[in-house]
């Protein structure tokens, strides 16, 4: 294996608070390591179009507390193709880049994956809000998208509380209910829905309401993961089917921006410190993952294997606090 003298670094798919925490440490670790470290913009785009530009310690100064990314993100459909994988291939060559650390999701590590397959070394860190990589217990961005869906949730149930009124709330997890699932349980809410689990509107919506309504509650709240959907015909139904006013807020994008919580602050800087001791020990093609509550490098490969699920446990509690 060549030596590895200059790092790349992006950030790929969705924007996730922590992922400049995480450029920041990749960064600060590298220069400390010997290495020259360059940043690509744009995620694999930029690194197909050459957007590459050297990093030194000043460059990620000031970033550890904002949201999104220094490096902007981007999704790109033509490094899924073998002539795209080959031209970033080509480009970090013209750029002198030895290995590239992928900042994103599990989407952007098949990519790194297909870079690996063509030559070039990669190393993955977690970076997307919804949680969902098979491999690791975390993923950067995940806590601070959770806080924030659970501050505007407080404040919703402040204005249902005083209306008497229903809320259904949708939070992103388009594909797991983490977010969802948590928010739930944190807020209060009487009703959650996630994609892992098939729901019946009368009996796992309209029944635990109208029992709530009989045991004394005034306010309720249905939380809803994206990939669920459906939230404006499933607050029609309850209005419709209850009597009870009901209405219905999308959080969308606002759940990607704002400012890192500790958490992710400090799980990026670990994970970016993480990618580059691993590299540094000759270990390439891996992703830096959480795993019982430590820090450790998969390969590639074999971590895009890995399925983790939710626990239904923590449903059967949040039905029961729910009461
Ligand atoms: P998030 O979960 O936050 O959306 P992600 O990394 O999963 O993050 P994707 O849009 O799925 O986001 O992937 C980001 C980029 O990774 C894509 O635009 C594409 O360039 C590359 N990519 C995704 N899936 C594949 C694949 N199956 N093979 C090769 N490259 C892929």
């Amino acid at each position: 294996m060549k030596k590895i003298k200059t790092i790349g670094v992006l950030t790929s798919g969705g924007d996730a608070p922590g992922m400049n925490a995480a450029i920041r440490a990749v960064v600060r670790a590298g220069i400390d390591a010997g290495y020259k470290v360059m940043g690509i913009k744009r995620g694999y785009a930029g690194l197909i179009n050459g957007e590459i530009l050297e990093m030194n310690l000043r460059s990620v100064s000031d970033i550890i507390h904002r949201g999104g990314t220094i490096l902007k993100t981007a999704r790109s459909a033509e490094l899924k193709t073998e002539a795209g994988i080959k031209k970033a291939v080509d480009m970090a060559g013209i750029f002198g880049i030895d290995a590239v650390v992928v900042v994103g999701g599990d989407g952007s590590y098949r990519g790194a994956l297909d870079l690996s397959k063509q030559g070039l070394p990669v190393i993955g860190i977690p970076g997307t809000i919804d949680n969902d990589i098979g491999c690791t217990e975390y993923t950067i961005g995940y806590d601070t998208a959770m806080n924030t869906a659970l501050d505007a949730m407080d404040k919703i149930k402040d204005t249902a509380y005083s209306h008497e009124r229903c809320t259904v709330l949708e939070v992103m997890g388009r594909n797991a209910g983490y977010i969802a699932l948590n928010v739930a349980i944190a807020g209060g809410a009487e009703v959650v829905l996630i994609p892992e689990k098939t729901y019946d509107l009368d009996k796992d919506i309209i029944k635990p309401i109208i029992e709530g309504r009989n045991r004394g509650k005034t306010d309720y709240s249905v939380v809803v993961a994206e990939g669920v959907g459906k939230v404006i015909e499933i607050a029609a139904k309850i209005e419709e089917k209850t009597g009870i006013e009901t209405r219905y807020t999308i959080l969308g994008h606002l759940q990607r921006g704002g400012c890192p919580t500790v958490y992710d602050r400090v799980m990026a800087s670990r994970m970016g410190g993480k990618a580059v001791e691993v590299l540094k020990q000759g270990r390439i093609n891996r992703v830096i993952c959480l795993k019982n509550n430590s820090l450790i490098d998969l390969d590639i490969s074999e971590a895009l294997a890995e399925k983790k699920s939710i626990d239904m446990g923590q449903i059967d509690l949040f039905r029961i606090l729910a009461l």
